[in-house]
């Protein structure tokens, strides 16, 4: 039994061109020739025609080559065989002309023939290199034919596929669908559709079938591989899907920069309908927050990189601005040409309020909204530096409630949390917006205090959080008093990191509470104590004013020739029952802090001018007494009529320059601007001088400006004369200087007689100083003001 080995080699032998060509030359003419011989006696004499067939067969078969042996062959054999004088089997008819029209016959057969066969051939050559697969198969639908197209797309062999039916390729699901087909295709349609073929490895292949059954009924089939169209529109549909569906704006423009194309998205952010836009350049989006710097670095990136991604502002069709988050990716042919922008971006206005909503949660105490640790450590941090660098001092007050616990075990956490909420409030709209108030946790509250004057404003705000804590209020329905402690911290007094100034505070709050509750301490005992005495002084100033206890000294100013008294300065004293007598420097500036110095001052003119009034009632000559008024006396109250009334009363407004007042030098400086109440002053007799000259950062150009009568060189200039060269060198200056401006130059704390030499020689016009007289009560002054009336009539 020959094997399937020998049956495959059998085949290569029919099927090989160059062997079958072989074959067809020699096997036709040979079996011809036995035939003939067989048929000798009955053919005769038409001994060619069995031939014909032979070379006919040949040459079809076996080509031109084939068709042309064969005639040879046939000739030669039927020569040897039938014609004198070789022939052996019989003796038939010279037949010479038959066997030339046999040879013309042959070669003609064999040269058209293979004409047919090259066109044939190149019929299977076109068919071979078709595109497309073509199957043909045979009435029972097996396939005959399958070009290179049809073999490759499935992973078949030549010759693999002959014999199969479509059935062998189509999923066994599709049978059903394939029946249907069939019977379509016998009714006489053509039939296109598509299908799914099976590989040879197993693998499924999306193919298009145009299959047809032809004249003879055999079956052709053109079979089209749309993996890659489907594949294509697949990814077609995907990306209309994702342009139609996606929450981001897209926008496309051509490479004029109009638009072509928008998704719905971009309808629903910006408002503006496909219509509205396409054909239209993109910037009618444009806000007009980005400059034209902000654009042209965006094309620069677009240019070089072909892209461009970041923050912008774009504006709605209603006009709002948003921002947005934009992608923008240029397209280009395959020459590198642009042809379209596409702008994808997303509005970030939920993202940008979710971010706020969420650093708001984060730095927020959900119960009262107010800020909580994290953001107050936070606040404290940029507070220190900022005092840091412009050197002022910060105040942290920590706030706690007393009996806090109490309320919330017996009344319950919803009213502690009420209680809290109400604490808030409070503390909200009792503090300035710039204070920052935050809630450490539990019944802990701070408050950060910037810019602090004085260490008494955070004591001020102590007391008025206090305060406002301490109203009642209503929780469930009972009326409730709480009160708070508060500890205060000062900043670089203290401490200077936010956890050594929050300790600080802690610790300040725990003493305030030992003190007893409902008050406030500082964190240091001197500070406190400070305060403590601030305020027993306002007390008692208080108190002075209304229980007489305040005394005016008089401190006398010579000629520095002749040691003659030319006037005096009034200097106030504060007779406290306590302390025994006080000098200014012990309450000045509490009373100035505390706005008592208003009082004072017009206390001070009044008293001055009952002096003057009372020596010239008794006999005395005019004599010019200088008062001390305090700036913001001159700056905020009513100045100008206390000395108009303080003259009046006493009947002095018809002297000449009874009284002076003195201003100190940085006072001018607020002055400036407006030197109306100067001219006021002036306008009623009164003369002004200007104290403590040299202390301040006037210039000469602000004196000339103001109507000023005097100059009083402070002390510490006269204090080092005559050895430091500097003083001399200032005080001279200073002289000369007032001279020329027309001012009469007072010499201050004159203690030495080389002072009062120099001073003298200087061309100071008069000195006051310990080295003269002392400031002492009026009667102190007497003596000197009836010395001087002796010298006069002398
Ligand atoms: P001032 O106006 O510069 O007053 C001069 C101060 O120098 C007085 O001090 C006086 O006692 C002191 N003094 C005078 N001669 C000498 C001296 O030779 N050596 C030294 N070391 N000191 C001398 P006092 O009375 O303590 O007054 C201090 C400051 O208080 C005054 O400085 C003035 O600025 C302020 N003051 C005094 N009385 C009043 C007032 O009635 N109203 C206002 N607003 N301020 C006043
Ligand atoms: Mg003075
Ligand atoms: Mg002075």
């Amino acid at each position: 039994m020959p094997g399937p080995r020998a049956a495959l080699r059998l085949s290569r032998l029919l099927t090989d061109p160059s062997i079958r060509t072989a074959w067809m030359a020699v096997l036709p003419p040979l079996l011809a020739v036995v035939l003939q011989w067989l048929l000798w006696r009955s053919i005769q004499p038409y001994v060619w025609f069995l031939f014909y067939p032979a070379v006919f067969a040949s040459s079809w078969i076996g080509g031109k080559k084939a068709g042309l042996w064969a005639t040879a062959l046939s000739v030669a054999v039927v020569w040897w065989l039938f014609v004198p004088p070789t022939f052996t089997v019989a003796k038939p008819d010279a037949p010479v002309l038959p066997a030339l029209v046999f040879v013309a016959m042959g070669i003609a057969f064999s040269l058209s023939h293979s004409r047919l066969r090259r066109s044939e051939q190149s019929l299977y050559d076109l068919f071979d290199q078709a595109g497309d697969g073509i199957f043909v198969a045979d009435l029972d639908g097996r396939y005959t034919h399958v070009n290179a197209a049809g073999r490759r797309m499935l992973g078949y062999a030549n010759g693999e596929l002959i014999g199969m039916t479509i059935a062998d390729l189509i999923p066994a699901a599709d049978l059903p669908r394939l029946g249907q087909a069939k019977e379509r295709l016998l009714a006489g349609d053509s039939d296109v559709a598509e299908w799914t073929l099976r590989r040879k490895d197993g693998s499924y292949l999306a193919v298009e079938i145009t299959a047809k059954i032809l004249r003879d009924g055999r079956w052709q089939a053109f079979v089209r591989d749309i993996g890659e169209r489907q594949h294509a529109q697949a990814q077609l549909r995907l990306a209309a899907t994702v342009f139609d569906n996606t929450n981001e704006a897209i926008l496309v423009a051509d490479h004029e920069r109009q638009v072509v194309t928008v998704n719905p998205a971009f309808t629903a952010i910006t408002g503006f309908e496909a219509h509205e836009v396409i054909g239209r350049n993109p910037g009618l989006l444009n806000s007009g927050r980005q400059d034209g710097v902000f654009y042209r670095a965006m094309w620069d990136s677009l240019n070089t990189t072909g892209r461009w991604q970041g923050e912008l502002w774009n504006r709605r069709k209603s006009g709002e601005l948003f921002p947005a988050w934009e992608n923008i990716s240029v397209v280009k042919d395959p020459s590198g040409a642009v042809t379209h922008y596409v702008s994808v971006l997303s509005d970030v206005t939920p993202m940008k309020a979710a971010e706020e909503r969420l650093s708001h949660l984060a730095h927020h105490d959900p119960l009262t909204g107010l800020p909580n640790r994290l953001m107050f450590v936070g606040l404290l941090e940029e507070s220190i530096e900022r005092a840091r660098r412009h050197g002022q001092t910060l105040a942290l007050l920590f706030i706690d409630l007393d009996r806090f616990k109490m309320i919330n075990d017996s009344m319950g956490h919803l009213a502690g949390d009420e209680l809290l909420k109400e604490i808030a409030r409070r503390l909200k709209t009792t503090l300035r917006a710039e204070d920052g108030v935050a809630r450490l946790g539990g019944d802990e509250f701070t408050v950060i205090m910037h810019e602090l004057a004085r260490a008494d404003d955070a004591a001020g705000l102590a007391k008025k959080v206090i305060a406002a804590l301490a109203r009642p209020l209503r929780l469930s329905g009972r009326e409730v008093v709480v009160s708070a402690s508060v500890g205060i911290a000062l900043f670089p007094d203290d401490a200077r990191t936010v956890d050594d100034l929050t300790r600080a505070a802690d610790s300040a709050m725990y003493r305030a509470k030992e003190r007893g509750r409902g008050t406030y301490d500082f964190y240091s005992s001197d500070i406190t104590e400070r305060v403590v005495e601030h305020l027993r002084i306002e007390a008692g100033l208080r108190h002075a004013l209304e229980h007489d206890e305040l005394r005016l000294h008089f401190q006398p100013q010579f000629d520095p020739t002749h040691l003659r008294l030319v006037g005096m300065e009034a200097l106030v004293r504060w007779q406290d029952p306590r302390a025994g007598l006080t000098m200014p420097e012990g309450f000045i500036a509490v009373a100035e802090q505390s706005g008592l110095i208003n009082d004072i001052g017009a206390w001070v003119v009044h008293r001055a001018c009952a002096q003057l009034r009372a020596w010239l009632d008794a006999g005395l000559q005019p004599v010019r007494i200088s008062v001390n008024v305090s700036g913001r006396h001159i700056l905020h109250d009513h100045l100008v009529e206390a000395v108009e009334h303080a003259l009046e009363v006493n009947g002095l407004d018809g002297l000449a320059a009874p009284i002076e007042i003195e201003i100190t030098e940085s006072v001018l400086q607020a002055l400036a601007p407006s030197a109306v109440v100067l001219q006021r002053l002036r306008a009623l007799g009164v003369r002004i001088a200007i104290d403590d000259f040299g202390t301040g950062f006037s210039s000469l150009s602000v004196l000339k400006h103001l109507p000023i009568d005097t100059l009083k060189i402070d002390r510490v200039f006269v204090r080092n004369i005559p050895d430091d060269v500097d003083s001399k060198a200032i005080v001279s200056a200073m002289i000369s200087m007032a001279h020329t401006l027309g001012l009469h130059v007072v010499a201050e704390g004159v203690e030495t007689d080389s002072q009062l030499a120099f001073l003298r020689d200087a061309g100071c016009d008069e000195v006051q100083g310990y080295l003269l007289g002392r400031p002492g009560p009026a009667e102190t002054i007497v003596p000197l003001l009836q010395a001087r009336e002796a010298a006069a009539t002398r």
